[in-house]
């Protein structure tokens, strides 16, 4: 039987509070670039951002927006919009959100301040080519496309050569675009504030190895934005620094993210953002506290790849070697690490019916992780923005079974 959660039973995080005043600032920002005589990007989550913030240029995650709109529950009105207008129901759920937003300024904040250009990688994706040229046509603006080869096994040195010339035609028409030069010591500048933030967010993240953990997959899927929309600037910085001082002062208090934590879990794939809330107080209501993800780790994964005194190069490897743009075998080693390094009973997956990339190669991950470790897992089937997709009382079911099979497992 699951037990009741008590409401209030954990304190808050103090520093929420921060953390959607700096979101606030920035979305302000973005919306008054042209009075302050700045330019703003539309760029994808995967795309190499660093340069925008050398070029001060403010750049914007069509993504997030998505997120936002996810979480406000405003998904269906807008993909519906975008499904009258033409585009299959199969199309990712970002896409069609975001291209609804611009015909009717629509969403959580009157909709996303007009690009004066688009930056596009495909390393997360095929889809974003298509709904950034349709942007791009919308808006009649430039649109940048940064082509990253897919690495199954090995980046070669030809592939490496390719995206490598790829970089520094970026560059160029960003100083096309900027009517300046690209400043060498702001982009060394900016490269430190990348590494810095991103090896914040990893400690961040890794806090979440102590028992129990004091923070949960939902609560970073909360504080993720930061380390997409800001990376490459100290407000990253100085948010992380004070995070991961209150996630330790809480691991040192003993207080959990959920109130009895009694079961650790993984979660695998972007999070179903109209329903955080339920889930988390689903799993809780078991004990289970969902406690890493591969979704918001995927974001300090560049550390790996940052050479800092290099600056053309970190962006070669770094946006080339993005988790969704690696083959299933070297997914099955993150993963695997993430199961041992977080001490989890379980993998819960979101199977996403917007997100291909992510999704396809699951029940291979699946199988293969449950042969390597005996680590049992569960599928959800959902989508991230589109709540049309989530079966409540299916899931409710799904997950009540899954958790007597870790129970028993546990003993
Ligand atoms: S299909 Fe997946 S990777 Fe591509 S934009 Fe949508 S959510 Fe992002």
């Amino acid at each position: 039987m699951s037990e009741e959660i008590k409401k209030d039973a954990v304190p808050k995080v103090k520093s929420i509070k921060k953390m959607r005043e700096i979101m606030t600032a920035y979305y302000i920002d973005a919306k008054t670039a042209r009075q302050n005589n700045k330019k703003v990007a539309w760029i994808t989550s995967g795309g190499p951002v660093e340069p925008l913030y050398v070029m001060d240029v403010i750049p914007v995650y069509p993504e997030n927006h998505g997120a936002m709109i996810g979480a406000s529950k405003m998904g269906v009105g807008l993909c519906e919009t975008a499904e009258n207008m033409g585009y299959s129901r199969d199309l990712c759920s970002y896409a069609r959100a975001d291209i609804a937003c611009s015909t009717v300024n629509g969403g959580p904040i009157g909709g996303l301040p007009e690009p004066d250009f688009l930056v596009c990688s495909n390393n997360i994706c095929g889809t974003v080519l298509k709904w950034y040229e349709v942007q791009a046509r919308y808006y009649n603006v430039p649109l940048f496309i940064f082509d990253t080869p897919f690495c199954h096994t090995e980046f070669s040195i030809e592939a490496r050569h390719y995206v490598e010339k790829q970089v520094l035609e970026y560059i160029d028409f960003l100083e096309k675009m900027c009517g300046k030069k690209f400043d060498q010591d702001k982009a060394r500048e900016v490269l430190d504030y990348s590494y810095e933030g991103q090896r914040l967010w990893r400690e961040v993240l890794e806090t979440a190895r102590s028992k129990p953990a004091p923070l949960s997959a939902f609560d970073a899927f909360f504080h993720l934005a930061l380390i997409v929309t800001l990376r490459g600037t100290k407000t990253v910085v100085d948010y992380y620094t004070e995070l991961i001082d209150e996630m330790r002062q809480r691991a040192a208090d003993k207080i959990g993210s959920i109130p009895n934590e009694k079961y650790r879990l993984l979660w695998d794939n972007l999070p179903v953002w109209y329903k955080t809330k339920w889930l988390s107080d689903k799993f809780a209501s078991h004990g289970a506290c969902l406690v890493a993800d591969t979704y918001t780790s995927a974001w300090c994964k560049q550390l790996d790849y940052i050479d800092k005194s290099d600056f053309v190069k970190s962006m070669v490897d770094c946006y080339t070697m993005i988790y969704l743009n690696i083959g299933v075998d070297q997914m099955v080693d993150t993963v695997k690490g993430m199961v041992e390094k977080y001490d989890v009973d379980g993998i819960v997956m979101h199977s996403n019916r917007s997100c291909k990339p992510y999704s396809l190669g699951q029940y291979d991950i699946q199988r293969m992780i449950q042969k390597a470790t005996g680590v049992p897992s569960v599928m959800i089937e959902a989508d991230m923005v589109d709540e049309r997709s989530f079966s409540e009382s299916q899931i409710d079911t799904r997950i009540d079974a899954f958790m007597e099979l870790i129970k028993q497992k546990k003993g």
